[in-house]
């Protein structure tokens, strides 16, 4: 006997009750390049973490790291972790895949429900995933994702070129990807399961978690320092990333090529009739070769570069169509925690359940 409910029998805006969405417990995903001096803090952090899940929501966790063709002791440090509060798997990646392939290799191993990305070089928080886990439960958001609250120690170049990659891939796009948006985010199992179904091979993950829908929350937060090493990230392989998210996201370019195609043509059709109106009726003669060159190093200049932009779009159908393998496993190894430490102190009663 519900006393309000909607027509479908639904009380409106309902979720599941955190009890049962917390059933299938919580995969979190860490893709591994050469990070083997931070590992050890990371995972006692991420222990610390699990056990208050536990304690809190009786959420059980296991965790994913993915090595990426780590060249110096990461896979050794790894398989040495202890699995105490949570289940982990170690998986090895073949050599170097990238970080999207490490991330869509963790997904594709990750064995409980909902699923949490971080990084494993200590710049994303461990303490806020208590905060992410409680807008999913509680909250009943299905895509809970970190944005850097603010880019006041980047340069103004940088962020420009930020401003700018995003203008051009939200361009005209019905689900817009949240500017700053960073790779720390949590999916509800629906959302995860949602992910999965996307069968693309070039992934921006991003895009794709922001293109599934679902509850979407952004939670500002202050990324921390590198703990050790140093980003793998210079302004070269950034401009390569933009456009892999770009070109496998967005059709924007080549709008623009037509747009500018068009801008083009009429200029040249006004400058033209231009030209004929003053060589009938005030007898001028253009002049030649000045007009003429000038013409032709911008048709060709821009032709160029739109043959370049659609030659990004070929390679992305290229690779699509020889279904590759996103990333091969090298080595696969999972640790089930001691049931002893993973014991839930019974602290409270837990009428509810
Ligand atoms: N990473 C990876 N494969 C790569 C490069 C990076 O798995 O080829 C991992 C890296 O270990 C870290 C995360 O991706 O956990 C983010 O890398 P990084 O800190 O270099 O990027 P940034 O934080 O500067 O965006
Ligand atoms: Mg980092």
């Amino acid at each position: 006997m519900t006393s309000v409910a909607s027509p479908a029998g639904q009380p409106s805006g309902a979720f599941a009750p955190a009890s049962q969405a917390a059933a299938d417990g919580l995969s979190i995903v860490v893709p591994v390049f050469n990070e083997a001096a931070g590992l050890p803090q990371l995972h006692r952090s991420l222990t610390e973490v699990a056990r208050t899940l536990r304690r809190r929501w009786n959420l059980a966790c296991e965790i994913v790291y993915v090595d990426d063709g780590s060249r110096d002791q990461s896979l050794a440090a790894a398989n040495a972790l202890p699995a105490d509060e949570l289940d982990v798997q170690v998986v090895a990646l073949s050599r170097n895949f990238g970080k999207e392939a490490a991330l869509l290799a963790g997904l594709d191993f990750a064995r409980r429900g909902a699923v949490l990305f971080m990084d494993a070089d200590g710049q994303h928080p461990p303490a806020m995933i208590e905060t992410l886990v409680g807008h999913w439960l509680d909250g009943g958001c299905d895509v809970v994702f970190t944005a850097k609250a603010h880019r006041a120690n980047e340069s103004a170049l940088r962020r420009l070129g930020v401003k700018a990659f995003y203008a051009l891939i939200n361009w005209g796009a019905r689900q817009k990807i949240p500017e700053d948006a960073g790779d720390f985010r949590l999916l509800s199992p629906r959302a995860a399961a949602a992910l999965r179904r996307l069968p693309e091979r070039n992934r921006f993950f991003k895009g794709l978690a922001s293109w599934i829908g679902f509850r979407q929350l952004r939670v500002d937060y202050e990324p921390a320092a590198r703990g050790h090493g140093r980003t793998t990230w210079n302004a070269a392989t950034l401009i390569g990333l933009s456009i892999e998210g770009i070109t496998s996201f967005s059709v924007a370019p080549l709008r623009i090529a037509s747009l500018l195609g068009l801008v083009l043509a009429a200029s040249a059709l006004f400058f033209g009739a231009q030209m004929v109106v003053e060589a009938i009726f005030y007898g001028v003669s253009v002049p030649g070769y000045p007009s003429v060159v000038v013409g032709l190093m911008v048709l060709g200049g821009v032709q160029l570069v739109m043959i370049g932009v659609m030659g990004e779009y070929i390679a992305k159908i290229l690779s699509e169509t020889k279904g590759r393998p996103v990333y091969l496993v090298a080595d696969h190894s999972v640790k089930q925690a001691n049931p002893a430490a993973a014991a839930v102190p019974k602290s409270t009663p837990s009428a509810a359940e």
